[in-house]
């Protein structure tokens, strides 16, 4: 098997059209047809020429179909492409056309499209709990694992037996653990969403999300469906997020490590913050057999706190000097976010904590700082 950090910087190579080593940056919508090679759409049995022979970006162009070939390889299936993560979860939601969805704690923008559906659609949402009681035949259960904004983790395989005890599909939001560190194929799921906004951008600079199935058909229903929904990712960010998957393991391996750390020192020190840290979530605390079996290649690099009022939530961002105060994560630098502005409905005085590639000794340094100060003040 060729190892992860080989396919990312090699997957594509098939795709090379000139000698070039960096791929060009391709800002074409149209590219002219080879009239020695005339073939009527109607007398075309599959898609899969626009891989070699690009028509319109809306369909494929050069840098997307090289994206495609890297995550299809790095995650383990068919890889579909899309403009950001939430567009994604929407081509899902079309493709699996379900009656009934089931979500827990999620990324809210994919529950705000749940609630288009059920707005336009009459789709009913349920809560995972009702599994059991309610799902039937080509549901969906989405389950985000580890969630946003917490870090913790679900078990999948439990989920994946009761979706399919009811005929019903489990699709995996592994954003915020994408492989190396969780290899969700393993745990029995039928479909893999990631934001690539995140951790394979890596850069707080591009928009974009795939989703992975097994299935050869699936995939080319969604490719066929992803031409007239008009979301294919866009001709710069690919370009960008293909740069980008170049580093990805190196990076990504280096935040969950930082993480790690910096929750250990956090729980290690509980005592000294009394007056300011109450909880502390994230998966390297939680004691379940299944925890380290799903993050068998390094714990999420996101986690969260709550402190003990909105007051110092407001107050804790402004304290540190490394962590910006920004919403998103996986990007190489680390983020801080008082996560009631932008989530209506979390807890008011949590704190979600995105590590990036800076000096670990800095980052604790930093946060202890912050603790610190408000602990005085307190
Ligand atoms: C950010 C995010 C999304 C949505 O991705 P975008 O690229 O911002 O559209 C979906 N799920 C999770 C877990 C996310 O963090």
């Amino acid at each position: 098997m060729v190892h992860l950090s080989t396919e990312l910087i090699h997957a594509d190579d098939k795709d090379n059209r000139v000698t070039d080593v960096a791929p060009p940056i391709n800002v074409a919508t149209t590219f002219r047809y080879d009239n020695n090679d005339l073939v009527a759409w109607n007398d075309r049995e599959n898609l899969d020429f626009m891989e070699k022979q690009p028509v319109y970006s809306r369909l494929a162009h050069p840098n997307s179909t090289r994206l495609e070939s890297i995550f299809s390889e790095i995650l383990g299936g068919h890889a579909v492409i899309y403009s950001s993560g939430c567009a994604a979860f929407f081509a899902a939601m079309i493709h699996l056309n379900p009656k009934r969805i089931f979500m827990g704690q999620n990324y809210h923008g994919c529950r705000a499209i749940a609630n288009i559906l059920t707005r336009n659609f009459d789709i009913k949402q349920y809560k995972l709990e009702e599994i059991e009681e309610f799902a039937q035949e080509g549901d969906v259960v989405h389950l985000e694992t580890p969630v946003n904004p917490y870090g913790t983790s679900y078990d999948i395989q439990s989920f994946a037996d009761r979706a399919h005890s009811k005929g019903a599909l489990l699709i995996i939001d592994s954003t915020f653990a994408p492989p190396p560190l969780q290899n969700v194929w393993d745990f029995g799921c039928d479909m893999i969403l990631h934001s690539a906004t995140k951790y394979f951008g890596g850069h707080s600079d591009l928009l974009s999300g795939v989703l992975v199935v097994k299935d050869e058909e699936a995939c080319k229903k969604l490719r066929d469906d992803r031409i007239y929904l008009g979301t294919n990712v866009a001709n710069l960010e690919s370009y960008l997020l293909l740069r980008s998957l170049r580093t990805f393991e190196m990076r990504v391996l280096k935040q969950s490590d930082n993480a790690t750390r910096i929750v250990k020192f956090l729980d290690e020190n509980r005592s000294k913050y009394d007056k300011v840290l109450d909880k502390l979530y994230h998966s390297s605390l939680q004691t379940e057999d299944f925890v380290k079996r799903q993050l068998n290649g390094g714990y999420g690099p996101v986690f969260a706190l709550t402190l003990k009022s909105v007051d110092q939530c407001k107050k804790f961002p402004v304290k540190l000097e490394y962590f910006q105060h920004a919403t998103s994560l996986g990007g190489i630098e680390s983020l801080v976010e008082w996560r009631a502005l932008t989530d209506p409905y979390i807890d008011q005085t949590l704190i979600r904590i995105s590590v990036g590639c800076e000096n670990v000794d800095d980052l604790i340094q930093d946060l202890a700082n912050a603790l610190q100060y408000l602990q005085d003040n307190a």
